[in-house]
């Protein structure tokens, strides 16, 4: 099988909204008159983002899912995406699983393959998505405000906890095991709750490389503080049953999480809960935004908490 008729069986569908999709020189998008387009990629390497033994159809769901929570951290509705894939041989075994993972998160989206590229080399896979907002309403990391609440959604913590499993560092019972490894290769990109705070939060971001990290991107935007009170940390039950010291590394400090992080007035709290009720996800008020520079960890007596968990940098581990 050669590059076109592998992109013909595996990436090319008829087009729904797009003005051209798959086989031409450029896609034609068609957003919405007076619509702003968001776009954004995220490139997954292998033994970087994620293990070689991961289901090919976890992968092209993830593939889709960290790009989808980009959009989700800025309140735009997907549109379409573009996919380069290099691939070190033709694999149909694994091209099925990926492409049907990948296609059926981008349907659960109304999110359309319009275009990409392919080539031979090591696994590598690069989505650029694009969405469309009203001007004026994207969710941006600089908006906080000192006394702003600060939330998130979802749990945090159970990606990094599969990983320490992984590497052996953990043990975890076998469901246990299978929860947290689905948190890590299935998140769930948090799309209708991004759309559901525009007008709403002051501030978002999506948790790729901490939570700590991640705020501290907001911190820096709004030119604020913070104090996180960490005995406020949603996390599952198997994160819960894990000794303190493990549980505040992989809820602050994990990764991987793909839930929303976001700021909100205290007068919108209400309808901050609203929001999250109509869209069946769960939003938790971890801490506060101040006005002195810096991010304080508490505890539950309101005690300091020392920490020195940094963001995920590529090119710093
Ligand atoms: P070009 O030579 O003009 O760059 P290509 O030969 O690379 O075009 O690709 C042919 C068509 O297939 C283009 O429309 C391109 O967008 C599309 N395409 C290539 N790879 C993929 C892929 N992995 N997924 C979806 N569409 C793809
Ligand atoms: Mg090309």
């Amino acid at each position: 099988m050669g590059e076109f008729d592998l992109i013909a069986a595996y990436f090319t569908r008829p087009v729904r909204q797009a003005a051209l999709g798959v086989g031409d020189d450029c896609a034609l998008l068609a957003p919405s008159p007076g619509m702003q387009l968001a776009t954004s990629s995220d490139m997954l390497v292998e033994g970087r983002h994620f293990l070689s033994t991961v289901q090919p159809e976890r992968l092209g769901h993830k593939a889709l899912a960290v790009n989808l929570s980009d959009l989700a951290a800025c309140g735009a509705r997907p549109l379409a995406f573009t996919l380069a894939l290099a691939l070190p041989r033709v694999d149909e075994a694994f091209l099925a699983g990926f492409s049907r993972g990948l296609l059926a998160l981008a349907d659960a989206h109304d999110c359309e393959l319009v275009g990409g590229d392919t080539t031979q080399g090591p696994l590598n896979i690069c989505i650029t998505v694009f969405g469309e907002v009203p001007p004026g309403q994207a969710l941006l990391r600089s908006g906080a405000r000192a006394g702003d609440d600060l939330y998130v959604s979802g749990t945090v913590g159970d990606a990094r906890l599969a990983l320490e499993a992984f590497r052996g560092q953990v043990a975890l019972p076998g469901d246990a095991f299978e929860r947290t490894r689905r948190a890590m290769e299935l998140p769930v990109p948090r799309v209708t709750l991004g759309l559901a705070l525009r007008g709403l939060a002051s501030s978002a971001i999506d948790v790729s490389d901490g939570l700590l990290g991640d705020l501290g991107h907001i911190l820096r935007r709004s030119g604020v503080g913070a104090t996180v009170e960490v005995d406020t940390l949603p996390c599952s039950a198997d994160l819960a049953a894990q000794p303190e010291a493990l549980r505040r590394e992989c809820g602050l400090a994990g990764g991987d999480d793909y839930e929303l992080l976001f700021t909100a007035p205290q007068t919108a709290a209400a309808r901050v809960a609203a929001a999250a009720r109509e869209c069946g996800v769960p939003v938790t008020r971890i801490g506060r935004i101040e006005a002195s520079p810096g991010l304080r960890l508490g505890d539950a007596h309101g005690r300091p908490v020392a920490h020195t968990f940094g963001a995920f940098d590529h090119f710093k581990t």
